[in-house]
């Protein structure tokens, strides 16, 4: 399994935004984009030559940033987004809510994708009453996922449900007593609240 295990609020002060990668810092003044909200690196503050092609890259990473995926597997997911019917930044965006790190993240049971991704990995999550250790695994209509037993009695997990109150979205149906997130729908784009211009990347992938 690949990731990125460099440090994190650089990703967020490179695309000059909070990506909100860490959970409970990133509402706090401990940001580094409240501290330093300058790209990283000794030419950071310095004058950056805006282009077309530059705001498509810097599109493009941040989608994968947020939803912590690596280049190759978002080329591949791009690749299936444009053999689908219907708009393809449309049909990216919905692969990529559609992953099981991310529906773990949303239903509040992890503060972040990234802790979402290691309670995957660590065996903790079940999809339709079986163990999934994929995070990237694809979610369909009518899916449930749950957490383990175990999962459901560690501490992490209930000053999480405890303690988050993102708006869990329409698409999903949490059920926090029975520890458990119904994949009501699939996401239409108005119920993606991620900040990118998903055009944006379908144009710099189409060159
Ligand atoms: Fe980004 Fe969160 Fe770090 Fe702030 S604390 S820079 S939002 S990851």
């Amino acid at each position: 399994m690949a990731r990125y295990t460099g440090p994190v609020c650089r990703l967020c002060r490179r695309e000059r935004m909070k990506l909100f990668l860490k959970g409970a810092k990133c509402d706090t003044m401990k940001c580094a984009i409240e501290r330093h909200p300058y790209p990283p690196g000794i030419h950071g503050r310095g004058r950056i030559r805006e282009s077309e092609y530059l705001f498509q890259l810097r599109e493009k990473q941040k989608a994968r940033r947020i939803y912590g995926v690596l280049e190759k597997q978002f080329r591949n997911l791009y690749a299936e987004a444009a053999r689908d019917k219907g708009i393809t930044g449309e049909n990216l965006l919905r692969m990529l809510e559609q992953r099981l790190d991310n529906v773990v993240f949303r239903a509040n049971f992890a503060a972040s994708r990234n802790q979402a991704r290691q309670f995957v990995r660590h065996g903790h999550v079940t999809v339709n009453g079986k163990r999934v250790t994929i995070p990237s695994y694809k979610l369909r209509k009518g899916d449930v996922v749950g957490l383990s037993t175990k999962a459901q009695a560690m501490i992490v997990v209930r000053h999480n449900l405890d303690t988050l109150d993102r708006t869990v979205p329409m698409w999903l149906e949490a059920n926090n007593a029975d520890h458990k997130v119904t994949v009501r729908d699939l996401p239409l784009r108005d119920q993606i609240d991620v900040p990118v211009r998903e055009q944006l990347i379908v144009e710099l992938y189409s060159k």
